[in-house]
């Protein structure tokens, strides 16, 4: 199922919702969002459409938005994937300023908060295992049964939770549970665990906890305690907001109004942190950053610009109705921002040399070529033109077919910002390649432009052999073969894995203005895409990641359509 998307969706129902608050006067008329990353795994581009929502709903509405490690669970957590979420956060343009809290902070508080249900006959101690608890719990289409220990008295409950949390069980011997009703339509209010013992170490607070909340008891809480208006959060919660809406009203505490939207889903990707997570430690790709992950990390290191994902999650809007992006809508926006920043540069990725025969042996000039065509103010550059060049090796054909209208012999074709060059002749190995084409040039043509009206079919691209740099170029091609990598129960996503989602090529030849670049620059390579340095290169041979290609699918999508 593939959802269209309108290019100018600008609805936003969220926004309208929070409107109307204002309007009421509803909060004292406060903005207050929160971002809750779990700190285990590094972001994905899904995750971006909730920062930004996040974030710059508050902006719109001056408010604030709150940054909020949802650590509860102590098993998976890591301090590297709170660096790598609070540096994703920055790079995107977003600033939670002092206030980025630990929902192990509140553990405290949350135990309290605890104790009070039990005081209230509002939650009890079971004895019942997980799968008991699960067999108990029925199903959408049959009431659950009462556990047996659903009537323990509040003072029993009281000291066994004290038993709990001072670590006199072992781990899955007890669990406390709300008391809400076993035959709720809503499995979810079926006396929900909130909390479980777990006799396992935090990143935050160490050995002082062996129970731990669960997400519906603590994430409503969090919101709480910290004054959040509006709780944003994707659609798969909607069916928990009774519950959350449950334990604020009868803690009798400030309640904020969950609001649930669609999570981005796109082709030839996946968006879960722990699938993410299986293939950068089973080294199917070259970790969190690898360009071909949807991680904010592997998207900045591709050539990715904050300012072309805020575009993109624009573009798609926020909706209730869940649907699938295409990606081509993200290599778009790409594309469509490069297009403006980027400056132009020829390099040869495939070399092969050409040697103008009639151009003298020494000589070198500076020829003047356009540093980006739309942009006037980006201005022009010097680009030296010598006897012995390099283009690429398809832009040449032995035996040309009917619609090939790039060089071969006999054939005259503009050399970009140089002259019109014609092919004479080739050199080959022992092997049968081509090693060397031989042309002539046109004096008269210089700048490439014809003198007399004379027409050429096309236009190619070029470097000086003498003044080349090296560089190693990565050519990123889509991660999976198939749009959904999880939508075969048979087979694991690792199967879909595209063989050919990297080509190294590595006997690339740039212009030598290239030289001054820094890591994280992002331009184009004519004729070819845009590219950025990456931090892997050297002072020998610099390295090129492939953002995105020239030729925009999408527009071809959209025109189909
Ligand atoms: P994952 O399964 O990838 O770990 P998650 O939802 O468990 O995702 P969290 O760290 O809990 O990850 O998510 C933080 C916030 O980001 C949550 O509010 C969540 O709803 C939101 N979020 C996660 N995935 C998406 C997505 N694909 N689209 C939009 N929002 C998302
Ligand atoms: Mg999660």
């Amino acid at each position: 199922m593939k959802k269209e998307i309108e290019e100018n969706e600008s609805t936003n129902f969220i926004h309208q919702i929070i409107e109307k608050d204002l309007l009421e006067g509803k909060n004292g008329s406060r903005v207050h969002t929160r971002f809750p990353p779990e700190p285990n795994g590094y972001l994905h581009i899904g995750h971006a459409k909730s920062i930004i929502l996040n974030f710059s709903t508050a902006e719109k509405y001056n408010g604030l938005c709150n940054l909020r490690f949802d650590d509860t669970n102590p098993m998976k957590e890591e301090e590297e994937y709170v660096r790598s979420i609070k540096e994703n956060i920055k790079w995107l343009g977003y600033d939670w300023e002092d206030r980025c809290y630990f929902a192990s902070d509140y553990f405290e508080k949350m135990y309290e908060y605890a104790v009070q249900l039990i005081k209230k006959g509002k939650a009890y101690v079971c004895d019942l295992s997980a799968d008991e608890i699960r067999e108990y719990r029925g199903t959408p289409t049959q009431v659950g049964k009462n556990s047996p220990y659903r009537n323990r008295e509040n003072d029993e409950n009281l000291k066994l939770f004290k038993k709990m949390k001072a670590g006199e069980f072992p781990n899955g011997a007890k669990t406390l549970r709300a008391k809400i009703d076993m035959s709720n339509p809503n499995i979810n209010m079926r006396d929900p665990i909130i909390y479980r013992i777990l006799h396992s170490a935090h990143q935050n607070t160490g050995n002082k906890w062996c129970i731990y909340p669960t997400y519906d008891w603590a994430h409503g809480l969090e919101d709480s305690i910290e004054n959040i208006t509006h709780s944003l959060c994707t659609l798969e919660f909607e069916d928990h907001r009774p519950l959350y809406d449950w334990f604020l009203n009868e803690l009798e505490v400030y309640r904020p109004q969950q609001i649930e939207f669609a999570r981005l889903n796109l082709n030839y990707t996946m968006m879960s942190k722990r699938k993410l997570n299986e293939l950068v430690s089973k080294n199917y790709v070259n970790g969190w950053d690898d360009p071909r992950m949807p991680t904010i990390s592997g998207l900045k290191r591709r050539g990715y610009t904050p300012d072309a994902i805020k575009d993109f999650i624009e573009r798609i809007g926020v909706a209730k109705n869940e649907g699938i992006v295409d990606i081509a809508l993200l290599e778009h926006c790409l594309r469509d921002d490069l297009n403006k920043k980027a400056l132009r540069f020829m390099g040869v990725l495939d070399p092969i040399k050409v040697v103008i025969d009639n151009y003298p042996d020494d000589k070198t000039e500076e020829l003047e070529a356009i540093n980006n065509p739309g942009d006037e103010s980006a201005g022009t550059r010097k680009v030296p033109f010598s006897k012995e060049i390099y283009i690429e090796k398809d832009d040449f054909m032995e035996v040309a077919p009917k619609k090939y209208y790039r060089l071969t012999i006999g054939r005259e074709v503009r050399l970009r910002y140089a002259y019109f060059i014609k092919a004479t002749s080739i050199v080959k190995d022992k092997n049968g390649e081509i090693t060397e084409i031989h042309c002539t040039y046109d004096p008269a043509t210089k700048g490439g432009n014809s003198p007399d009206g004379r027409k050429v079919k096309s236009t190619i691209h070029w470097v000086s052999a003498k003044d080349a740099i090296d560089a190693n170029v990565r050519m990123y091609d889509r991660l999976f073969t198939v749009e959904n990598p999880l939508g075969d129960k048979e087979k694991s996503f690792k199967e879909f894995l595209n063989p050919d989602s990297l080509k190294v090529l590595e006997n690339c030849k740039l212009e030598p203005n290239l030289k001054n670049l820094n890591v994280g620059d992002t331009v184009q390579f004519e004729r070819k895409g845009y590219f950025i340095l990456d931090e892997d290169s050297t002072n020998k041979d610099q390295v090129f990641n492939l953002a995105v290609p020239l030729r925009d699918k999408w527009k071809k999508i959209r025109r189909k359509r």
